[in-house]
């Protein structure tokens, strides 16, 4: 029998609406002659997102990466592949994941082997680097394939969010707060929802000035782990 869904987020756009709205980012406009037909299943929808060449000005090229399953339980929403990610073909195998991993409660295993554990990014592929470290997801990817795959996922009832742009997106009404304050809101993750901050290294010095994350955050997002993967 199917699990009655609970605390899934808001979704932007249906699908439905997206197939109504011709100025969509349309997969029809996509993929007009198709030969798999209308992408009406999640198989089609997400092998034509890992075949997507839609940005011509990726440093790298096209390399959608990403871990979707429609049984997909919990669901970690970043920013973008880095290089190093890129490489690999594989996300979060550094110590950013590691560090996630151990924030979750997870082994290697469960997180690359559960079909419970989605992981899709803001962007899917490498958007290069800038002064500031690695460039913004492309404003297109999110808006070509997020909706039409959230839709899909019906089984999800905890979302982690890593990052301004997934924010943006899964809660926008938490946009203009600190990376602080959004944590703080949503650390009892009551709507299935917990903001993070990214587990980079680089973040080393925002967690050793917001110790509370560790003592107050980290259980209840464990315990959330716990009970949506049971
Ligand atoms: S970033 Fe997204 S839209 Fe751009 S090529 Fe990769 S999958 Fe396609």
């Amino acid at each position: 029998m199917k699990r009655p869904t609970r605390n899934r987020v808001p979704r932007p756009t249906s699908r439905s609406t997206l197939r109504r709205n011709s100025v969509v980012t349309g997969l029809s406009a996509l993929y007009p002659s198709n030969p798999a037909g209308p992408v009406t299943d999640f198989d089609t929808l997400t092998s034509h997102m890992r075949a997507c060449t839609l940005c011509k000005d990726l440093p790298l090229g096209p390399r959608p990466i990403f871990q979707l399953d429609r049984r997909a339980r919990m669901l970690i929403v970043g920013q973008a592949p880095g290089r190093i990610t890129h490489a690999k073909g594989r996300p979060f195998d550094d110590p950013s994941g590691d560090r996630l991993r151990d924030w979750l409660g997870l082994g290697r295993d469960s997180f690359y082997h559960d079909p419970r554990v989605g992981i899709f990014p803001m962007g899917l592929c490498f958007p290069g680097t800038g002064k500031g470290g690695d460039l913004p997801p492309p404003p297109i990817c999110a808006a070509t394939w997020r909706a039409p795959v959230i839709e899909d996922l019906n089984e999800v009832e905890l979302t982690v969010i890593l990052g301004a742009y997934a924010i943006g997106w899964h809660r926008p009404a938490l946009k203009r707060m600190t990376v602080a304050e959004a944590v703080r809101t949503t650390g009892g993750g009551r709507d299935g929802v917990f903001v993070l901050p990214h587990p980079s290294p680089r973040n080393n010095r925002w967690l050793r000035q917001n110790s509370w994350f560790e003592t107050d955050i980290l259980p209840a997002l464990k315990s959330a782990v716990t009970k949506a993967l049971t």
